[in-house]
Order: structure tokens, then C-alpha cells, then sequence
């Protein structure tokens, strides 16, 4: 099983727009988002992206077109260096009810599934309290970015009371701090190891 880490897209890799980004002419890269995914290209982490693609279904833009961004986002973050290894997205309306627009995990468990992760100890990067619930009801280690929506949504959620996750600048700083984490486990294995050795 893999670890991995899930990173929404609109607000976290891509600026927001609010009348949604429609073509591939309306997608820009956020600051230390490319770095960020380079930088976790070179672990061992699965680099999975999820987004809520509503317009789809209130037929504002073909699914077509949905794919033809997410596919020109995966090269554009290949030639800088990253890796997106599955782009998942739900298309759905919220009025649908479905089991994969975030807050529910939906895109999380397919991609479980399909790439045979370790939720549990696996990682999110979202600029909303809907990513956060995602990540958070399996397990994941969930990270609030500040870009997007994130400032908004953090004074959100200290009024709602949320808690259990951290609070990164941008992707970037996410990823430094995931790493950072991953490095300390390999560590701590090795201190517990030790520990035991001498009981
Ligand atoms: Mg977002
Ligand atoms: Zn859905």
C-alpha cells in the first residue's frame, strides 16, 4: 500500500475564478504550487488531485473540457518537474446528493481503491473546510492552505470550532512540512526501535 497525498485543485494549484475556470486559457498556476508538486515528485508519495467539477453537471462546461484542463495541468506540472499520478473529479450537482463531492470522501475511497493507498496515513491539501472534512473522515493528516479560498475558510472554521489540522501558506509550504513529517517517521522508527532494544 501507498501513501499518499491528495490536493485539490481550484484555490490550491490554480487560482480561483469565480465564474469558474472554463478553458485552459483561464488556469494559473498559483505561486509554490509547481515547486511543491516537484518537490513531492521526488518522494515516494502518490500524488493524486481531487476536485469538485460541478459545472459539469449544471452543463456550464462539457466533461470533455474538464478532462482536456485536468490533462494539460498533469503536462504542464510533468515539464516543471512534478508528477500528478490520477486526477479524480466529481461532476456532480450538490443537489444530486452524491457520495463524491467533497465533503464526502467519495473521490478519496475510488482513489484508495484503485491505486491501493493507505488512507489512514496519507496526506490532504485543500484551501477549504470541505477538503478538510474529506480528507479528515479517513484518516488522512489534512493541511488548509491559505491561497484560494483558504484565508476566508479559516476564520470558518475557528468560529465553527474545526480543528485536528494544520495551517500551510501554499502548497509548497504543505509539501515541506509532509516531508518534513515523512523524514521524522523513518526517524522515530528508528529511535523506537532502539527504545525497545533496550528494555
Ligand atoms: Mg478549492
Ligand atoms: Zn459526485
Amino acid at each position: 500500500m501507498r501513501r499518499a497525498v491528495f490536493v485539490d485543485r481550484d484555490g490550491v494549484i490554480c487560482r480561483n475564478r469565480k465564474d469558474h475556470v472554463r478553458n485552459w486559457e483561464q488556469f494559473v498556476f498559483l505561486p509554490g504550487a509547481l515547486t511543491g508538486l516537484a518537490r513531492l515528485a521526488k518522494s515516494d508519495l502518490c500524488v493524486v488531485v481531487i476536485t469538485n467539477q460541478a459545472i459539469v453537471n449544471r452543463q456550464i462546461v462539457p466533461a470533455e473540457v474538464v478532462e482536456e484542463i485536468n490533462d494539460r495541468m498533469v503536462r504542464a506540472v510533468a515539464s516543471a518537474g512534478g508528477r500528478v499520478d490520477e486526477v479524480m473529479y466529481c461532476p456532480h450537482r450538490p443537489d444530486e446528493h452524491c457520495a463524491c463531492r467533497k465533503p464526502r470522501p467519495g473521490l478519496l475511497l475510488q482513489a484508495a481503491e484503485k491505486l491501493d493507498l493507505d488512507l489512514g496515513n496519507s496526506y490532504l491539501v485543500g484551501d477549504a473546510q470541505s477538503d478538510i472534512q474529506a480528507g479528515q473522515s479517513v484518516g488522512c493528516a489534512c493541511y488548509l492552505v491559505l491561497t484560494g479560498r483558504g484565508k476566508r475558510q479559516l476564520i470558518q472554521s475557528l468560529l465553527r470550532g474545526q480543528r485536528g489540522f494544520k495551517i500551510a501558506s501554499d502548497l509548497r509550504a504543505a509539501t515541506e512540512d509532509i516531508l518534513r513529517r515523512q523524514r521524522g517517521e523513518s526517524g522515530a522508527r528508528i529511535d523506537v526501535s532502539t527504545a525497545r532494544d533496550g528494555r
